[in-house]
């Protein structure tokens, strides 16, 4: 029979996305909801090691639905790695009477809840924030939706100028193992190729197609490119090679950044967090440990954390397809 639940941990972990606030104020409202108390842990699993907690009630969350970022700040933290750092977080989790936690955060986020699940029978859930979109169980994470309208925003004003100067522009967008960000957004943006690290174009081909486009009557081009692209050179070694074999062209690169983490959440991303931080403490009340909430099929669902951090997130052939033929 497990253990009454009647405090429940929030913390955000890992990369901050937007869309966490919109998280935290749903876990702490939905705990309010049933009666139960909530504690924001600050800096993530490092706050929880130094026990940087602080109670939160529903109106310690007004007015952050519409912001970027995280409240409670997002730390990456080598102690947690440690036996006996997560013995420390273990002890203050239990003085402070907080009986279960929600980890708001990527895979490295859910490791270490499921790590520390194992060690200590502590109830744990997980919510999917990364902009990468690169967790299994669900077809969307927080930020994702956002960092697309601003990849989409930023290509359509380099748009504006690569179509007055008749120039190729290199654009490169976040994604080191994923290219769910540049598959999408080019395809919203109307990239004329899409480079991504699950396909391997190859040069030659790239140039190929930068040959047809410009045969086809095509001026100016934008070339989006995820960061962990296995072409085997970095944007600015592209833009070298692609000129040396192309004097013709004059190119540009334009490396987005970190712009595409920030601002305000999407609808969708605000809606995406209301729901799963419902889901996340509902669960832990039905006595539910261990799971990752997401989207599946668009109803809320739970994977087993140990599937969401195994698990692969493949990239949407069809997709593909459909950025194959928008580029003829
Ligand atoms: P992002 O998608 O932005 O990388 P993430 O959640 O994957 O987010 P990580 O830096 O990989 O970010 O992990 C966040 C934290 O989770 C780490 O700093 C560490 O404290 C904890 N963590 C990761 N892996 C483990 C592990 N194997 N054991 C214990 N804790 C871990």
């Amino acid at each position: 029979m497990s253990k009454t639940i009647k405090k429940i941990g929030v913390l955000t972990s890992g990369g901050d996305s937007p869309g966490m606030n919109a998280a935290i104020r749903s876990v702490v409202r939905t705990c309010a909801y049933h009666n139960i108390e909530c504690v924001g842990i600050y800096r993530g699993y490092q706050g929880m090691i130094e026990g940087d907690f602080k109670e939160m009630g529903p109106r310690s969350v007004n007015n952050i639905v519409n912001k970027g970022g995280t409240i409670l700040k997002s730390a990456r933290s080598k102690e947690f790695m440690t036996v006996e750092g997560r013995k420390k977080a273990h002890e203050n989790l239990v003085d402070a009477g907080i009986d279960a936690l929600v980890v708001i955060g990527g895979d490295g986020s859910f490791t270490g809840a499921e790590v520390f699940n194992n060690e200590f029978g502590y109830p744990v859930m997980g919510i999917p924030g990364t902009i990468d979109n690169d967790i299994f169980g669900t077809s969307h994470t927080l930020g994702f939706d956002t960092a697309l309208n601003t990849v989409v925003d930023c290509i359509d004003k380099i748009r504006d100028t690569a179509s007055s100067h008749n120039r190729l522009f290199l654009v490169e967008v976040m994604g080191r193992d994923a290219g769910h960000i540049a598959l999408n957004a080019g395809i919203g943006a109307g990239a004329e190729e899409i480079l991504i690290p699950e396909e391997d174009l190859g040069l030659e081909r790239l140039l190929e197609s930068l040959r047809r486009s410009k045969a086809s009557g095509k001026s100016s081009s934008i070339v989006v490119i995820a960061e962990g692209d296995k072409i085997g050179k970095n944007v600015f070694e592209l833009k070298d090679y692609i000129e040396e074999n192309f004097p013709e062209y004059d190119i540009r690169v334009s490396v987005l950044g970190h712009m595409q983490r920030g601002g305000s959440p999407s609808c969708y991303d605000r809606v995406l967090a209301s729901r799963l931080g419902v889901k996340a403490v509902e669960s832990i009340l039905e006595g539910k440990s261990n799971f990752m909430v997401g989207i599946i099929n668009d109803k809320v669902a739970l994977t087993p954390l140990e599937q969401a951090i195994k698990g692969h997130s493949e990239i949407d052939r069809e997709l593909l397809r459909v950025s194959d033929i928008m580029t003829t």
